[in-house]
């Protein structure tokens, strides 16, 4: 594959989806926002936690391994074993005493928006959409404040019986408490005192995520029944729904969650026919609730699904695929081309149109047959997408539209290349596209299309989080902008 031809695609691509964007009319976001407090570990801030408690009492709670962090004492313990090993860990919380504690005991380095839904509404908002709805059914006070302040970015709000879409600073729910999530960062070396000395083997951190008790992931009755009110939008990307639990102690259960979950998703299709819904994955813990979101939630309902290989790899376990869900995970030479099957599978298994995997390195889509755009018209949103991470991955943060350019910069990895030169001899071979075609990037099967390029990788990035969330909304954003300037004619 020829490098060069990657890096002009790239930024043909960039400037292709820039004249795109402005045909969509709206994007809608839900479900799942919360803030991620970031706090790094020093020396200092051990030994002040340390001298908050008795050791003795700690190395107690260390011996019973608390599985939730009920006060602190629990936080100091679980801290301790993940230092010790340098082992990352997240426990939940299902209590804000926790967080009011760690506020006024320990205080953080610095704050930022948390969360799928959170982190898609604002990169959509920044690169200029037209209109974002975001809808965060347990919007707080505190949480808005994470929300890109910008005339295109709003949220729909119950008003005397009516809903009308305000920017997220005036549609909070009064009284409501914040979903935050510590994340705690250590480096390697660090000297522990608490009975006895150790020395931190590995920079790792410990996130204690919030999971209040009273979070329900649905949406207000109000808003459901007057959903015409978010039109025109030609999108919808849904995430979050890995917060449904099996049981509730109301008696409800995950079943009445994921039918209301299916009712909207029917209710936006039946307001514009037209529309696609994209559903982001990520990690689900619990197998029941991994398999009803995809094959009650997903499957013959939604479009698009965006996720990385390990998603892949789960996902396929849990639809009984366990050879190909191994071979995902093992990532040996041929790990791509179990990673394509594995893709073409979840197309097949979940009728979607289209399943877009990010891979450090490089990007495959998979496409139902008779799609309207193009090979060139998918691989342009991949690229774009691309540039997009390593901006992201560059700088922290794209601010607007013009920043992600930054990401043009960053070379495309030459890993990404290698691995696709492996992936060639296998598809030329298996006669799904000619040399000449893979160059391209196309692949032809039977009964699907696919898209494959690699990508850039920034080096040494600033920070890695919600990178594979702004591939995903990158892509399906710029992929509808594409189809939407084809119906006009454009
Ligand atoms: P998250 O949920 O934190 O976004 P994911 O695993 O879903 O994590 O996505 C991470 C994706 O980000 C990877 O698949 C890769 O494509 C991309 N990525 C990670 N690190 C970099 C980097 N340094 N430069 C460019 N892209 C990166």
């Amino acid at each position: 594959m020829d490098i060069q031809e990657w890096e002009q695609r790239h930024t043909d691509a960039f400037y292709n989806v820039k004249r795109s964007l402005p045909y969509l009319d709206g994007m809608f976001v839900a479900y799942n926002s919360n803030i991620d407090v970031i706090k790094h570990l020093t020396d200092k801030d051990l030994r002040k936690l340390t001298e908050l408690f008795d050791e003795a009492e700690i190395q107690k709670r260390v011996e019973t391994y608390p599985r939730e962090i009920k006060e602190p004492l629990d936080f100091m313990a679980r801290l301790i074993i993940s230092m010790r090993e340098g082992k990352a860990a997240e426990i939940p919380t299902h209590t804000s005493s926790t967080h009011e504690w760690l506020k006024a005991n320990l205080g953080f380095d610095y704050a930022r928006m948390g969360g799928q839904a959170g982190i898609i509404s604002n990169l959509l908002a920044r690169l200029g959409l037209k209109k974002v709805v975001a809808y965060i059914p347990w919007l707080s006070e505190e949480q808005t404040e994470y929300f890109v302040a910008s005339d295109n970015l709003l949220h729909p709000k119950v008003e005397n019986g009516n809903v009308v879409l305000k920017p997220p600073r005036e549609a909070f729910k009064p009284g409501i408490e914040s979903k935050v999530n510590w994340i705690f960062e250590y480096s390697k070396g660090l000297e522990v005192t608490c009975n006895g000395n150790f020395t931190v083997p590995r920079d790792n951190r410990l996130i204690i995520s919030s999971r209040p008790k009273w979070i329900r992931l649905d949406m207000d009755r109000e808003v459901y029944e007057h959903l015409d009110t978010i039109f025109p939008i030609d999108g919808a990307m849904l995430s979050g729904y890995q917060m449904i639990k099996e049981e509730y102690e109301d008696g409800s259960t995950y079943k009445d969650y994921v039918l209301h979950a299916v009712k909207v998703i029917d209710k936006l299709k039946a307001l514009n026919p037209q529309l696609r819904i994209h559903v982001e994955l990520t990690s689900i813990q619990n197998r029941v609730i991994r398999k009803a979101i995809l094959a009650e939630i997903v499957a013959n309902h939604v479009h698009s699904l965006g996720l990385d290989t390990v998603e892949v790899a789960n996902a396929l376990n849990v639809l009984g695929h366990e050879e190909l869900s191994y071979s995902v995970i093992r990532k040996e030479e041929y790990g791509i081309t179990s990673l394509y099957h594995g893709a073409v599978q979840l197309l097949k298994d979940l009728s979607l149109e289209r399943v877009h995997v990010h891979s450090l390195g490089y990007y495959i889509c998979v496409l139902a047959k008779g799609h309207p755009l193009t090979l060139k018209e998918h691989r342009d949103a991949l690229l774009f997408s691309s540039t997009l991470a390593a901006a992201k991955a560059l700088t922290g943060d794209i601010e607007s539209f013009e920043s992600a350019a930054a990401g043009l910069e960053v070379p495309v990895s030459d890993k990404g290349i290698e691995d696709l030169e492996n992936f060639k001899v296998y598809c030329v071979g298996k006669k799904l596209c000619t040399p000449d075609e893979f160059e391209y990037g196309y692949i032809y099967g039977a009964d699907h299309n696919a898209v494959i390029i690699p990508t850039k990788v920034v080096e040494q990035p600033q920070s890695t989080v919600g990178i594979g969330d702004t591939i995903s909304a990158g892509a399906f954003a710029a992929m509808l902008a594409e189809m939407k300037q084809k119906q006009a004619g454009k």
